[in-house]
């Protein structure tokens, strides 16, 4: 409490030496609120104010401010506007900017890996301290994710917003019908689906088209790709397969006889060269379709990372602190766990991956200049990519793939709010929407880095010093610390690692 008085006094000060300020500074806008309490970790507030920030919208507008904010419970009441009258509490956003909280598109919930438990609140707080306040689980247990929903919802669970697209399926065009109707029985927001002929697909889309159900796609190595996607209205493609299957002059991709798709260690090394086997006339075809067709594509640019530099991959400076042990044994090289297939990767798989990265990253600027919509999400507890962490690398690829960080930023906010079908509720900082924020120490589209919850460092004036970090992740109003979240990581770390009986 004594902090409050204390703030009150410097305040006063302030106000005290505004007049002779005024009359030198006359293009300053003085900002004449009377302060208020900081706002506390965990608190939501009737009138939240925050002060003096820079904001970034998500439709891709420059940056404008510094502007106060205000926030009603749940909603954001306005931007730039005056701001009078009393307030519970307040943040200080002095050189600091505000962001639409990031939409993480693809998400597993996960409690456990390979055969350890592993606590639901480490993704949660991974995810709020990376500046995600909303993820669109795209396959995980179905009961427990809607528990978590709810609590979500509700506010009894600190945890971003959860969306649940539910795995259907099925060999024949009936089983699959029957499929899209149970998820829509369940009461999921979605439709997951992956691995899939070409008629028991065209059947799920148009049953999903029927019940108004959005439909994620990962396209596997199979009968149907993007065109069957375009033809049925599928709305986003996850990762990238399907894209440049489409695209083989004829055919097959070029595999050694003795491939096997059943084996990862084959499966991921020739998807390293199934770019390269992609006609780019066919190629830009496809884009065009999907763009045309309003197949959105959710790239995940960062879960294939490792392929291309699997040391960087395996020396990540914060697994140190926040690698839980489940992930950890996860991780290792092991053909019965999902993407850890590097038994023997070699110097050629990498320069291999390397170059399907370029192809991949022009088609994504091509897509996105033909009219197709780009978003951003992670698929992380797989490959080396921790939760959070993961989303933020995603966000840098993205930039390296040639995009303005403004767009990035669009991508990770306002276009996967539309893809939500909740472009009039999130992705913005507007009068009107939820009171999804983040307050960021630092200015993202100088450095994506400043998001990573460990910071980065900032060199300024001839001296480094630590910078960057989430301070603060506002969901529907809930005010989280990012230091705050991190510091339980930690704890939730450590305390794995003393009851599985390692460091
Ligand atoms: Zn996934």
């Amino acid at each position: 409490m004594q902090r409050y008085s204390i703030s009150r006094i410097l305040a006063g000060a302030i106000v005290i030496a505004l007049p002779v300020l005024s009359s030198t500074v006359s293009a300053r806008q003085v900002d004449e609120t009377p302060s208020n309490p900081t706002a506390e970790h965990g608190r939501r507030y009737d009138r939240l104010l925050i002060r003096n920030v820079y904001v970034i919208d998500g439709n891709g507008t420059p940056t404008r401010g510094p502007v106060n904010v205000v926030v009603e419970n749940d909603r954001i009441v306005s931007v730039g506007g005056r701001s009078s009258g009393d307030f519970d509490a307040e943040i200080d956003g002095e050189g600091r900017y505000l962001l639409p909280g990031f939409i993480n598109l693809h998400v597993h919930l996960q409690d456990s890996r390979g055969n350890m438990p592993m606590p639901f609140q480490y993704q949660m707080n991974l995810w709020l301290a990376s500046g995600i306040t909303t993820v669109r689980d795209v396959g995980s247990d179905f009961e427990k994710a809607e528990r978590l929903k709810r609590q979500s919802d509700r506010g009894s669970l600190v945890a971003p917003r959860i969306f649940i697209y539910m795995r259907a399926g099925g060999g024949t065009p009936e089983e699959a019908r029957q499929s899209v109707r149970a998820v829509h029985e369940a009461g999921a927001d979605g439709v997951k689906i992956f691995g899939m002929d070409r008629a028991p697909l065209a059947a799920l889309l148009d049953e999903a088209k029927k019940l108004g159900l959005r439909v994620a796609h990962h396209v596997g190595v199979e009968e149907s790709d993007v065109w069957d996607d375009i033809a049925g209205g599928t709305t986003t493609i996850e990762h990238w397969y399907g894209i440049p299957d489409a695209a083989i002059p004829y055919g097959s991709q070029s595999f050694p006889p003795d491939y096997n798709y059943n084996n990862e260690v084959d499966r991921f090394r020739w998807a390293g060269r199934l770019f390269r086997d992609a006609d780019p006339e066919k190629l830009s075809l496809v884009l065009q379709g999907m763009a045309d067709a309003g197949v959105a594509w959710c790239p995940t640019l960062t879960i294939y990372e490792a392929s291309r530099d699997v040391q960087r991959a395996r020396t990540q400076p914060w697994f140190e602190d926040y690698l839980h042990p489940a992930l950890e044994q996860y991780f290792t090289p092991d053909l019965g766990s999902h993407g850890s297939y590097f038994l023997g990767w070699t110097t050629k798989d990498e320069i291999e991956w390397s170059r399907n990265y370029q192809i991949w990253f022009a088609a994504l600027r091509e897509f996105a200049e033909r009219g197709g919509i780009i978003c951003a999400g992670e698929d992380a507890g797989f490959i080396y990519r921790l939760y959070g962490f993961g989303y933020i690398r995603e966000l840098e690829l993205q930039q390296e793939a040639g995009f303005h960080p403004l767009d990035v930023i669009r991508h990770a906010t306002g276009n996967n709010a539309l893809m939500l079908g909740m472009e009039d509720e999130l992705g913005r900082v507007k009068a009107g929407y939820r009171a999804d924020l983040i307050l960021v120490n630092g200015n993202p589209q100088e450095n994506f880095k400043l998001l990573y919850p460990t910071g980065t460092d900032v060199y300024e004036d001839g001296a480094v010093r630590p910078g960057g970090t989430v301070e603060w992740t506002i969901k529907d109003g809930f005010c989280y610390r990012g230091a705050v979240l991190m510091e339980e990581v930690r704890e939730m770390v450590t305390e794995a690692r003393h009851s599985s009986g390692g460091r």
